[in-house]
């Protein structure tokens, strides 16, 4: 066992989210090695009453300082660590001039690997310790981030990023070198394989990961769907309603549904333990559709701010509302040239929500080990919502 004496921050899960951060000024934290042999949190409390049951315990000290759980990231692409900040002017030429192109690198192992141990570094010198993440295309995409989450002991979940239309071609998931079956089935397949490989394997967790509806034929979406419905014990990951241009595309793709969300629905795609990233163009219809199959929404403020979309209704509306009143955590506006948005500090919630928000609110949604997560919703919660780190697709 460990023990360190130190300002501490933790949560209270008999509190609302959003109320439950507690700052311990003068805290003790002692760790230890669970019956598993996992080092886990055996005690955290007030100093001065805690001390005299490890009175025997050697205390590390550390004055002006605190000591706070991980962050939980919900949405971001490691594939994309090499390429955030490149200037675009919109999702598309994005997509079109660095994401794919870096994307195409991943068909190597060895580069996998390298920007796997890249990004896990990232993660966790910044203090996130548990992601749900994308990866590309390539099988060896989802191994290599695999393999050095395993080695980090990081809590990661991520998926092979299916693809069989609407990209360049060497980027779509392929057909086998051998075999009958086309890129579609091939794509499930494999998904199957490394889910299997995978899930459960220490802290690691598999996502069925479509990249967004237009990039998937109907024979994807609804084998994929199929595959969320013989494991519902992993996770779904993808995008929804960024922008107004995206939402057409996707309406023209999938005229069935009745909006870009209901796609996901109408393939057996919206269930707990599917996360949606971005979620900004919704009406009445889609929040109840939230609500009623227990998807959650990862906000991506960075990329929302980078590539200029609004999200404001987004906040406004999702957020911890009590009874007809709805109470923001964060909002923006368009600034004065109407091209992008700035973020303005939430008035009410403060630092609690904020931190509750980046850490304890995606708890439950990755199934860490807040206990009892439903009891730590408030009572009239909408959906689920944290926001993420990074998303350029
Ligand atoms: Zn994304």
């Amino acid at each position: 066992m460990k023990a360190y004496r130190s300002s501490i921050l933790y949560f209270s899960p008999a509190a609302a989210p959003q109320a439950s951060a507690v700052l311990e000024d003068d805290g003790l934290l002692v760790v230890g090695p669970n019956a598993q042999g996992r080092q886990v949190v055996l005690a955290v409390g007030p100093y001065r009453e805690l001390q005299p049951r490890f009175a025997d315990l050697a205390v590390t000290h550390w004055p002006g300082r605190i000591i706070a759980p991980g962050f939980v990231d919900l949405h971001s692409h490691y594939p994309q660590t090499n390429v955030i900040g490149s200037p675009a002017e919109g999702l598309l030429p994005w997509l079109e001039n660095y994401t794919f192109p870096e994307e195409k690198r991943f068909s190597s192992p060895e580069y996998s690997a390298q920007e796997a141990t890249f990004f896990i570094a990232e993660l966790l010198r910044h203090g996130v310790t548990t992601a749900l993440t994308f990866a590309t295309s390539h099988s060896s995409s989802v191994n290599a981030l695999f393999q050095e989450a395993q080695q980090q002991q990081m809590r990661l979940i991520t998926g092979l990023c299916l693809m069989d239309r609407h990209a360049p071609v060497d980027l779509l998931n392929q057909r086998p070198a051998a075999g009958l079956a086309d890129a579609t089935e091939q794509s499930l397949i494999d998904s199957e394989n490394l889910l299997q490989r995978w899930h459960g394997v220490d802290r690691l967790g598999y996502a069925i990961t479509p990249r967004f509806a237009p990039t998937s034929t109907d024979a994807q979406l609804r084998g994929a769907g199929e595959l969320a419905a013989r494991y519902p014990e992993v996770w779904i990951q993808s995008h929804v309603a960024e922008n107004k241009a995206e939402i057409a595309w996707a309406r023209e793709l999938f005229p069935a549904s009745r909006s870009y969300l209901a796609t996901y629905a109408d393939f057996g795609l919206m269930r707990q333990r599917a996360v949606y990233a971005h979620c900004i163009h919704f009406d009445d219809e889609d929040r109840a559709l939230m609500r009623s199959t227990g998807a959650a929404a990862a906000i991506s403020p960075t990329s929302n701010l980078f590539l200029g979309t609004r999200f404001t209704r987004c906040w406004r509306r999702i957020t911890w509302g009590g009874k007809g009143r709805a109470k923001p955590v964060c909002h923006s506006r368009r600034n004065s040239s109407g091209g992008s948005t700035r973020q303005v500090p939430p008035k009410r919630s403060g630092w609690r929500g904020w931190w509750a928000t980046c850490c304890r609110a995606a708890k439950p949604i990755l199934s860490c080990s807040t206990p009892k997560p439903r009891r730590c919703w408030p009572a009239r919660r909408r959906w689920p919502i944290t926001w993420t780190s990074c998303c350029f697709r």
